[in-house]
């Protein structure tokens, strides 16, 4: 068999998963609110069922304690299951806006349309929150479904794709598992949304893929988040949540704070209190509050970007563990290679400034973050930074938390992606808000029709 059959089949096999989906959606099984929340109640219980499954997949990929699994995939993922089970008949009712005087009598409403036939495109990094998620999105909104969650993370891909795969019928809900060449045959596909997390440069290719067919895109993406750290902040507080945000996962995560940028004169104080948290945190995969970095080509990329010159603490690696001590780099300049792209890993970059005008000049000359944080009490500050600093996600004196609550809609802008999701944003995600204007028949006025008088334009101007 050549390589152009093994192609071909993959394709074939791929088409054919694709065409089963849009049959299924066409016999229009999905579109009950009754027949979406089955299915949901359905995937809770198996995961349920399979949760110590789920966390010995993701410790033997890279080293995930019970503890962070627990704490930052399925306590996520249960929590927007159960809202969506709690919601979904309130959220998938039609919605109603007011009516404009020129269309009166006359009422107007929105109604929530699935897509059709969906593809989730997941990254390794929080495999489960990040492919079942927006697997959860697209059922409640009434779609069937292919998942191809990261073959990085090659256990938890295996787990998802059994569960799943034995459970539900493939024309509505699939997992694919692959690489590079599965991913590319299911780009060549016709979907009618395809939500993708994952870096920016794959992002551009999943975006030409859905050119060709004007599909709907979301894109997770990623990008370096500042972190700024003011004058007035309160040292202590502001650090301990940032090294908290900063090392969990060991930084593989995209919400992460990238870079930070200190007041020169609380420097030497944020320094200090930075070695206390990391100290204080004992970070080791062995005690559970620390992952190993994917892989070793992920491992090499980040060990290159630390520059021994200008570790302020760690630095330490074992590869063959693929681990990287908490490490903080200071006194960096923005042409260092650490300055030049997404860090994902372990390490923290610190940039002093002087004046306001300065930080955010630093923030805004590279591409629009994931996520923008700022430590301080004042309120000018906090407004400066609001107007000023374009970011996908933030908050104020805290970081990566307001991906937590489902109530704010998590998503990048420019380089850092489009489109948003969690909770009722995750089911106008997946569904077309179709707007409808409805009549009555017993009333037309005149009014729009030709032949209009002085008096007739006087009261279209009046009503418009
Ligand atoms: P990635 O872009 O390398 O891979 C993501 C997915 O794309 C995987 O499923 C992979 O199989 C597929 N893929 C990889 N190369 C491809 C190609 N050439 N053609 C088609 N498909 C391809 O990203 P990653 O390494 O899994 O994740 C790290 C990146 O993702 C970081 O930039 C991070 O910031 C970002 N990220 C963003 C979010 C978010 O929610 N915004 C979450 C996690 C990670």
């Amino acid at each position: 068999m050549n390589a152009h059959t093994v192609v071909s089949d993959l394709e074939g096999r791929i088409s054919g998963i694709v065409q089963g989906q849009r049959d299924c959606f066409r016999t229009k099984i999905t579109l009950p609110v009754e027949f979406r929340l089955e299915q949901l109640r359905k995937l809770e219980g198996l995961l349920r069922a399979h949760e110590e499954d789920l966390y010995k997949a993701i410790y033997n990929d890279f080293g995930k304690s019970k503890h962070q699994t627990q704490l930052t995939e399925l306590f996520p993922l249960f929590e927007e299951l159960e809202l969506a089970i709690k919601h979904l008949k309130h959220w998938a009712k039609p919605r109603k806006v007011a009516t404009n005087l020129l269309n009166q009598p006359g009422k107007s409403y929105i109604v929530a349309e699935p897509l059709g036939t969906t593809l989730v495109i997941g990254a390794w990094n929080f495999p489960y929150n990040l492919s079942l998620v927006p697997v959860v999105g697209s059922m409640m909104a009434g779609n069937t479904t292919v998942l191809k969650p990261s073959e990085l993370a090659g256990e938890t891909s295996r787990i998802m794709a059994k569960i799943i795969n034995e459970n539900f019928d493939r024309g509505y809900l699939h997992v694919i598992e692959g690489a590079i060449p599965e991913t590319t045959a299911l780009l060549k596909q016709r979907w009618d949304k395809i939500f993708f997390t994952g870096s920016p440069q794959v992002g551009r290719i999943v975006n030409q893929a859905a050119a060709p067919h004007l599909t709907d895109v979301t894109l997770e993406l990623g990008g370096k988040n500042p972190a700024i750290i003011a004058e007035d902040a309160s040292v202590d507080v502001s650090v301990k949540r940032l090294i908290w945000a900063k090392f969990i996962n060991s930084g593989q995560l995209c919400l992460t704070p990238d870079y930070v940028l200190v007041h020169k004169s609380i420097k030497d104080k944020v320094l200090k209190r930075m070695v206390f948290e990391i100290e204080k945190h004992d970070y080791s995969v062995e005690r559970g509050n620390f992952t190993r970095i994917i892989n070793e080509r992920n491992f090499d990329r980040v060990a290159r970007l630390i520059d021994p010159d200008k570790v302020f603490y760690g630095g330490g690696s074992n590869r063959d563990e693929r681990v990287i001590q908490p490490t903080i780099v200071h006194n960096v300049s923005l042409d260092d290679p650490i300055m030049q792209d997404e860090i994902f890993g372990p390490v923290i970059a610190v940039l002093d400034y002087e004046t306001l005008d300065e930080a955010f000049d630093i923030v805004r000359q590279m591409e629009k973050p994931l996520a923008g944080y700022l430590f301080s009490h004042d309120r000018e500050t906090k407004e400066r930074f609001l107007a000023e600093i374009p970011f996908g996600s933030g908050a104020i004196n805290d970081a990566v938390m307001q991906t937590t609550n489902a109530n704010l809609p998590f998503g990048g802008v420019g380089n850092s992606g489009m489109g948003r999701y969690h909770g009722e944003y995750s089911f106008e995600c997946f569904s077309h808000m179709k707007p409808v204007l409805e009549k009555p028949y017993d009333f037309e006025p005149d009014l729009k029709y030709y032949g209009h008088t002085d008096r007739q334009m006087k009261w279209i101007k009046m009503l418009g």
